[in-house]
């Protein structure tokens, strides 16, 4: 007997996680919706390659307009999908951002969660529900960081993301919904946005080493983080939704390198010395830093079987070579994925 269909809601499905997380779900044979925001230009280039026909009655990707700050909009899309599994992923994800927006990161990272949770409260749907947790919020407590460290949150987005921690974890307790915090450490990849320092880093050791480029402009190099891939940290968060009892898990590397160590993998993968290149700007300091990140993911490891395989330094061999191989100028603009549902 085949296994009947299994539908899941992917909440920030354009963005780096959102898109490895649909690649998998789709191989697994799920029907995948995705909330997307209207904007004026299409944001889809990450999940363009996913791309289905809604009109064809076998597409398993469908596309949904909403937005984190639309409450009734979210209760109405999850009664119409009934969705098994809600992998919430959408965020005002930028650090740095979140000092100069802290409002709005407060109503869609903090406040979008409790969205999402009451409209699964509410419609008495027995779904699973992913919340996607931070490394941020440990800010300075010491590492290394497991589920049991406490948070120290040092901006408005790990404040924010502390907030829905707690809220994912009242409405476990408080309604028994089925309700995980994965507490993911750093994880980068290719598709990561171009304004975090690891993606910033690879595209400018590639432009550099094509003459597009002469200098690269950071702030704090001596912040150490635990970077790891980002495509197996979609396989952890899967993991958490499979167990039959809802819990909070920590997926990380477990060990870290700093600014500086990143900029020397890439750089020199690419052929270059990085103190030729880079220049400091103070606009990239933060009002208040988090120094040092290492992930403790044993429980991970014990309870769902979970262990990376990709460590830092061939992360960045991996980001750098995937911007080396971009041809010069053929970044036209995306193919947009054409129709949402609405
Ligand atoms: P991205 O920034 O790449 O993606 C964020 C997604 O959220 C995008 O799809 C974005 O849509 C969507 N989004 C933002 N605001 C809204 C809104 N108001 N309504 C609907 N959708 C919205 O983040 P990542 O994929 O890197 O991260 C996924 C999640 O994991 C985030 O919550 C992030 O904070 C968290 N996280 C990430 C870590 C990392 O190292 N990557 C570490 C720990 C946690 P659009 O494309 O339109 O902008
Ligand atoms: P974060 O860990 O979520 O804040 O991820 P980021 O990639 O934005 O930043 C990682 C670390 O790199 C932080 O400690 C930043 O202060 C540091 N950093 C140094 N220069 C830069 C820069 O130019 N851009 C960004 N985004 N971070 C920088």
């Amino acid at each position: 007997m085949p296994h009947p269909r299994r539908t899941a809601l992917i909440t920030g499905i354009t963005g780096q996680d959102g898109s490895y997380l649909a690649e998998l779900l789709l191989e697994k044979g799920y029907e995948v919706h995705g909330l997307i925001r209207r904007s004026s230009t299409f944001s889809t280039t990450r999940i363009e390659h996913l791309y289905q026909d809604p009109h064809e009655s076998d597409a398993r990707l469908r596309l949904h307009y909403g937005d984190l700050a639309d409450g009734s909009r979210i209760t109405t899309l999850l009664e119409q999908i009934q969705p098994a599994e809600v992998y919430h992923l959408a965020a005002q994800s930028h650090v740095r951002v979140s000092f100069d927006e802290p409002e709005f990161t407060g109503t869609t990272t903090g406040l979008g969660t409790t969205r999402l949770l009451e409209a699964i409260r509410m419609t008495g749907l027995p779904c699973r529900f992913y919340q996607a947790s931070s490394s941020e919020m440990y800010g300075i407590t010491a590492p290394p960081q497991s589920e049991s460290t406490p948070f120290h949150p040092r901006s408005p987005y790990a404040a924010a993301k502390v907030y829905a921690y707690w809220i994912t974890r009242n409405y476990r307790e408080a309604y028994g919904i089925h309700a995980v915090n994965g507490i993911l450490f750093n994880h980068e990849s290719p598709r990561r946005g171009e304004t975090f320092v690891t993606r910033k880093i690879a595209r400018a050791a590639a432009r550099i080493a094509r003459g597009e480029q002469e200098l690269l402009h950071l702030g704090n190099l001596e912040a150490r983080r635990d970077w790891g891939y980002a495509p197996e940290y979609v396989d952890a968060m899967w993991r958490m939704l499979q167990t039959d009892t809802p819990d909070d898990y920590v997926v990380a590397t477990g060990t870290s390198y700093s600014v500086r160590d990143f900029l020397t993998f890439c750089f020199e993968h690419a052929g270059l010395d990085w103190e030729r290149h880079v220049r400091f700007d103070e606009r990239y300091l933060r009002p208040a830093e988090v120094p040092d990140l290492i992930g403790d993911a044993s429980k991970a490891e014990r309870e769902l079987g979970w262990k990376p395989a990709v460590l830092t330094p061939e992360l960045a061999r991996i980001m750098t070579d995937a911007e080396l191989a971009e041809v010069p100028g053929a970044r036209t603009p995306a193919t947009p994925v054409r129709q949402t549902q609405s």
